[in-house]
């Protein structure tokens, strides 16, 4: 049995006014808990502190149900034995909880130890609480889950109370869907920096940029060297500007000067106008971040609506308090009241009330929007930036951007890394003032504090260096990548975020070779609709303006699965039901996609690419599926391009086998190098145990790309290269001389790339890929490659591999 201590909850829930907050507020805690939390079982911990706390109930548990073995496993509990989360696991045919997925309905019972259902579990502890309530927390019409709260006092819970109970557990299974999304994007991510920081580390080799000397110098008093984590590369120099610097109550007018009407009105209009901004701002994202879920913004908005805030703001007034005096005194004590409570989580979301009180207060006093004054040399300073703030972040000139928190994933990391703006996160900001010279190292994720006039010297070298190469570089852009002896290569960009087109004209892609398009599906709650796709697919293809766009259908699963789509446990995700098998299945969802694609192709020339073929079956299905996607539009009377290319990518090895087949059924190939060493080489690119066996030049993977090259070539087809590799300077020569003619990859990998393209023979490339195919181990490989490589003339890149 375990001690009356093991049962205290977590942390005593104080006795706040909140809970006789209307069911609004406790549904809009937990959206926005869902908007800030990064892990699922954090999360679900604070769902039910929550809960508990709103209903007045000690407890408050959720199980989560597995349908593959129909067990029922607690995952978050406030007021039971947190030591039993985990292991007290049941089947549905066991127990009250069990009871509730048999029925699929609420449970109550006024002393639940007396139902015949009941079973005991001693580990919990749950002797001492009498009344139960319990609903089932419903997923697509799937049991996901069941909600209990319960009670020491015998009760009988109101028809409210279920209601408000079964409205939570509704939140709570779209919670969980988009709990599993973001770890799916945390997992992607980590891979994207690896490759990130991989880069960033070659582009500096290349360059030949002087070493370091020495240890890093110890950094005087005064002065600090914060450590943090690399989220967008680049070296950047300025003053700091912090974002929160806060309105302050000092020179706030105290008592009204006006009647309470006028000043209540007033206070209206800046609420009003406050909205408003929230809408615009909305609205910028959509136009700029199309592919993201702006349902922050509408929770801010919510938050500005609730009318207790407006109405305790108005009482102030009547009291005799200016709008101003009045507002700043309620947040403060909405802020302080959260403040106050046990939960880490909780206290922070008084940030979010801040926030939005803040941006009231300014539109009372007339002041501008917050960080609307940043100049060119400023570097951002912040916490976390709202959704809103990224729209600041897009419209100015920063030079870098240092956060305490937010993952890589964040909607800042990402749009900050497609403005390729420097930026470090998880830096403590608190040394850190207004005016402070900093020096943002967003490759090794190091942010230097007032630095010494030798670290300043070091960094400004290497910016003067990285723009000097940047500016080279830049002079290539309308250059064609052609070698010495006239072989013209064609190289485009792989693009994610409507975004990345910005940087794709800007270093002179001839095309996009590969546009993913997971993205929006991954961070919508739904599989996006066909005129949802049809816009989005046809700003690309606007904005590219004559050039080609490669659209890959779906490629989810493995790493990329979206919260909505059910998917069981799979042993070997990567071997598992993934990309075109999925489509395949859905035909629905691929039809609409095919459809859009198509119709985006009305806008400007398209080509349809798909993801892990292994079969021509699956080439011969696509194409009926493709067939009967135009004959729908054909019959609504939608235009397209009927000659639109279809390719398929290579990227498992039995398409590499079945190449000489697999051609006589498409346009183009496109080689998915990530794929394919790891489907190739039996080694997981995401592990990184065995990270150092995926390697690109291994004699085998450079066989399967000479012999799929080949294969295109002879039958007249187009090949072209998508894959990590493509962007790798060491790997250019073997690609180009197996005699692949386009390259698709990051945008900022093209002009390295086209220089180095620049400086070679064509014939000795060739030459040196013939003997680079003879070779049977990867260090042979690599030795004649870096052989010829210096022979050519080229950088000497050997350092890279060590
Ligand atoms: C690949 O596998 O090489 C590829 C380009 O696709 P992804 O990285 O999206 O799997
Ligand atoms: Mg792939």
């Amino acid at each position: 049995m375990p001690t009356p201590a093991a049962n205290e909850p977590r942390r005593a829930r104080p006795q706040t006014r909140a809970r006789r907050r209307p069911v609004f507020s406790l549904l809009e805690d937990i959206s926005t808990i869902v908007t800030q939390s990064q892990d699922l079982r954090g999360m679900l911990e604070r769902i039910v502190e929550v809960v508990a706390e709103r209903m007045d109930t000690e407890v408050c548990s959720l199980y989560l149900y597995e349908p593959r073995d129909r067990r029922l496993t607690l995952w978050a509990t406030t007021g039971l034995d947190r030591s039993s989360i985990g292991r007290v696991s049941m089947s549905v045919s066991e127990g009250l909880v069990g009871y509730v997925i048999e029925r699929m309905q609420p449970v109550m019972a006024i002393d639940a130890m007396a139902h015949p259902r009941y079973k005991y579990f001693p580990e919990t502890g749950e002797e001492r609480y009498h009344s139960f309530l319990a609903v089932p927390v419903v997923e697509r019409q799937q049991p996901a889950g069941v909600l209990v709260v319960q009670t020491s006092r015998r009760r009988r819970f109101s028809l409210a109370e279920v209601r408000l109970l079964r409205t939570i557990a509704a939140h709570v299974s779209s919670i969980i869907g988009q709990a599993r999304l973001l770890e799916t994007l945390e997992s992607k991510e980590e891979e994207r920096r690896a490759l990130q920081r991989r880069m960033s580390a070659a582009l500096r080799d290349l360059e030949a940029y002087e070493k370091r000397e020495g240890k890093p110098k110890p950094v005087p008093a005064g002065h600090a060297r914060l450590t943090g984590i690399a989220a967008s590369p680049g070296f950047a120099i300025g003053r700091a500007h912090l974002l929160e610097a806060p309105l302050t109550s000092g020179g706030l007018p105290q008592r009204r000067t006006r009647s309470a009407r006028e000043e209540i009105q007033r206070y209206r209009a800046a609420l009003r106008k406050s909205i408003e901004e929230i809408v615009h701002f909305r609205n910028r994202v959509r136009a700029t971040l199309p592919e993201m879920d702006a349902s922050i913004l509408d929770s801010h908005r919510l938050m500005l609506e609730d009318e207790t805030l407006s109405a305790r703001v108005e009482a102030l007034i009547r009291e005799g308090l200016s709008a101003e005096a009045s507002l700043e005194r309620v947040v403060k004590e909405y802020v302080e009241r959260f403040r106050s409570m046990g939960d880490a989580y909780l206290r922070e979301r008084g940030l979010d009330i801040q926030d939005i009180g803040q941006r009231v207060l300014r539109n009372l006093l007339g002041v501008r929007e917050r960080g609307r004054n940043f100049s060119a040399t400023v570097i951002l300073v912040a916490n976390e930036l709202a959704l809103s703030d990224l729209v600041l972040i897009e419209q100015a000139e920063l030079k870098g951007i240092v956060l305490a928190g937010g993952g890589v994933t964040s909607h800042a990391s990402i749009l900050a890394r497609s403005l390729e703006i420097p930026t470090v996160i998880g830096v403590d900001p608190s040394e850190i003032r207004e005016g402070d010279r900093l020096i943002v190292d967003g490759n090794a994720g190091i942010v230097y504090v007032n630095p010494p006039l030798d670290i300043v010297r070091e960094y400004e070298r290497l910016e003067r260096e990285y723009r000097a190469f940047n500016r080279e570089l830049s002079a290539l852009r309308d250059l064609p990548a052609v070698t010495r002896d006239g072989k013209r290569i064609k190289l485009e960009a792989n693009i994610v975020l409507f975004s990345d087109l910005n940087y794709a004209r800007q270093h002179g892609a001839e095309g996009i070779g590969l546009y993913r398009t997971e993205f929006p599906f991954l961070s919508h709650r739904d599989f996006l609709g066909e005129e949802e796709q049809v816009e989005l697919y046809s700003r690309i293809v606007a904005g590219m303006e004559g050039k080609p766009v490669t659209i890959r259908t779906l490629d989810l699963g493995a790493d990329k699965y979206p919260a909505y789509l059910r998917v069981p446990r799979e042993e070997n995700p990567f071997l598992g039901w993934r990309s075109i098998r999925i489509s395949l299945e859905m035909a629905d969802v691929f039809k609409t996609q095919l459809r859009a694609i198509l119709r985006a192709s009305a806008v400007g020339p398209v080509r349809m690419l798909f993801p892990m073929i292994s079969s021509v079956e699956e080439v011969l299905r696509v194409k009926e599926l493709v067939q009967e996607a135009r004959e729908e539009l054909d019959q609504a009377g939608h235009p397209y391009d009927r000659g639109l290319p279809i390719g398929v990518m290579v990227e498992v090895p039995s398409a590499v086998d079945l190449a000489h087949h697999l051609i006589r059924e498409v346009d183009f190939f496109s080689i998915g190098t990530n794929d394919l060493i790891q489907y190739l080489l039996a080694v997981d690119r995401n592990n990184r145990k065995v990270a150092p066996l995926y390697e690109p030049l291994h004699p085998a993977v450079l066989r399967a790309i000479a012999h799929t090259t080949r294969v295109a070539r002879e039958a007249g087809k187009e090949i072209s290269i998508c894959g990590e590799m493509a962007a790798d300077p060491v790997c250019t020569l073997a690609l180009i001389g197996v005699g692949l003619e386009a390259l698709s990859m990051g945008p900022f990998f093209i002009p390295v790339i086209k220089r180095l393209i620049r400086s070679v023979d064509f014939a000795s490339a060739e030459r040196l890929a013939r003997r680079l195919l003879e070779l049977p181990t990867v260090k042979e490989v690599k030795s004649c490659l870096f052989e010829g490589m210096r022979e050519l003339g080229v950088i000497d890149v050997t350092e890279l591999y060590h």
